[in-house]
């Protein structure tokens, strides 16, 4: 696969510092190849690289990084900016009823986004939900969207295919605004292929409509297609949301990073199944890993990148050494280290399999639990104090047990933990610990 020729790749730059032109040409090949086989739009995928390019030129490679490693970190970091930027759920700060309109080709998933919308709306932010349908053109859309919207359990508004979309409109929202409706979703009629009727139509409904989110639907099989789409919509209606369907599917979603680059709406949510509870808040890390297909290598970058703070560490290795003692100012920064790194539970994700097993015996959630409770006692306490614990009597202690919002035992407990890991430390005289913090970032 492509994805293991970028691997073998990255590994061929090992032991080079910087990202230079010369190295960095047959890098990008691969990721426009990528990017181009998850059917990311030609031209979108020319501006990324360029972009990616202008980036990565020039980079020093941090810590025990090679330029490979580097440059999938600075892709993964583009991608997940380029899709990411301003996503936010649905915007219902305006006056009841707040109005969303469906927009998207026939056949991309409106009807039944609606009735997703509706039980998310309805669930999570408990709001009374109102659908109706002005799909006039299809008997049977109508019917779908009273069926999908009965299994949301969000009301529907009675519509039929003689009248005009633009009454029905006129009408639901009429009746959302005297039975006190939060959020009317307006589900329209779509065709196979963009056409100026249907630009014409959605275009009236919202000057009628006035909605505060303007959704285009897009189903993410769509590949390269998605794009011209995307630009038509854009161009007939100021759209303020993506929702991109079926992701449920074997495509790798290049999709979303084309419409998003061409449309400059934010991605708010994915279709995942065909079933009612099938939605997400689209979320763009996740998006962007499954578009370069190389999560091991982006987990690696990141997790050198903004986790391990390879001066920091060095610093403390060589305090160990020279015997100046581990006190408990480095006990917090490897405390806080840990949490930069996504704290317990992250780092468990990342264990093979069978150390996994084990580790699910521990009960991750206490787990994270004590370890904010001992970050907690150790910044209650006074510099002087971190760095001579011997020092803390009795009085200071119920004094730091209270700041921490603690009892005392607690503070004895780590103070007796801390002193036996002083121990530990000791014994293995910086190189154990340097070597483990390399280990991390390799
Ligand atoms: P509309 O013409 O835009 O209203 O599209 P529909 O809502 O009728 O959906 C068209 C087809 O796509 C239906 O068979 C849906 O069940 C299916 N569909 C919609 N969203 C998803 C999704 O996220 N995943 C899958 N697998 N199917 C979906
Ligand atoms: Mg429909």
């Amino acid at each position: 696969a492509l994805s293991d020729k970028l691997s073998r790749l990255v590994k061929e730059m090992r032991g080079q510092a910087r990202i230079t032109e010369a190295n960095v040409q047959d890098m990008l090949r691969e990721v426009r190849m990528a990017l181009l086989e998850a059917d990311v739009a030609l031209p979108v995928v020319r501006d990324f690289v360029a972009r990616v390019k202008e980036k990565a030129l020039g980079q020093e490679v941090v810590g025990s990084l090679n330029p490979g490693q580097a440059l999938v970190g600075i892709v993964n970091r583009e991608l997940v900016a380029t899709m990411g930027e301003g996503v936010s759920d649905l915007n219902l700060a305006a006056q009841p009823p707040v109005v969303i309109l469906m927009a998207g080709l026939q056949g991309s998933g409106k009807t039944t986004t609606t009735a997703k919308l509706a039980r998310h709306l309805g669930e999570k932010r408990k709001k009374k939900v109102l659908t109706v349908s002005g799909d006039v053109y299809r008997p049977a859309a109508i019917e779908q969207l009273k069926t999908v919207t009965a299994q949301a359990g969000a009301e529907w508004f009675p519509s039929t295919p003689d009248q005009k979309p633009l009454d029905i409109a006129r009408a639901a929202l009429d009746h959302a605004r005297r039975q006190y409706v939060d959020v009317l979703i307006v589900d329209t009629a779509g065709r196979l292929a963009v056409d100026e009727a249907m630009m014409r139509e959605i275009r009236e409904l919202h000057a009628a409509l006035k909605p505060t989110e303007t959704l285009f639907v897009v189903d993410a099989m769509q590949g390269q297609d998605a794009v011209n789409t995307a630009k038509a919509f854009k161009e007939a209606l100021p759209l303020t949301g993506i929702v991109l369907t079926k992701m449920d599917g074997d495509s790798r979603g290049g999709a979303a990073l084309s419409v998003r680059q061409v449309t400059g709406a934010p991605i708010k949510f994915a279709g995942v199944s065909e079933k009612i509870d099938g939605l997400e808040v689209f979320d763009a890390e996740r998006h962007a890993g499954r578009i370069l297909g190389m999560g091991d290598i982006v987990a690696l970058v990141e997790q050198v990148q903004a986790g391990v703070d390879m001066q920091a560490a060095q610093k403390l290795a060589a305090k160990v050494k020279s015997g100046e003692g581990f006190d408990l100012n480095d006990f917090l920064m490897q405390i806080q280290q840990m949490k930069k790194m996504g704290g317990l539970s992250e780092l468990m994700d990342k264990l093979p399999a069978q150390m996994q097993a084990k580790a699910g015996q521990v009960d991750m959630d206490k787990a994270e639990r004590d370890i904010r409770r001992k970050e907690g006692i150790i910044c209650s306490m006074t510099p002087l104090e971190r760095r001579k614990p011997d020092l803390i009597k009795a009085t200071r202690k119920r004094r730091i047990a209270a700041g921490a919002g603690v009892h005392v035992q607690e503070v004895n407990r780590l103070l007796n933990e801390f002193e036996q890991m002083q121990g530990m430390m000791k014994k293995m005289k910086g190189g154990g610990l340097m070597k483990m913090m390399k280990r991390m970032g390799s």
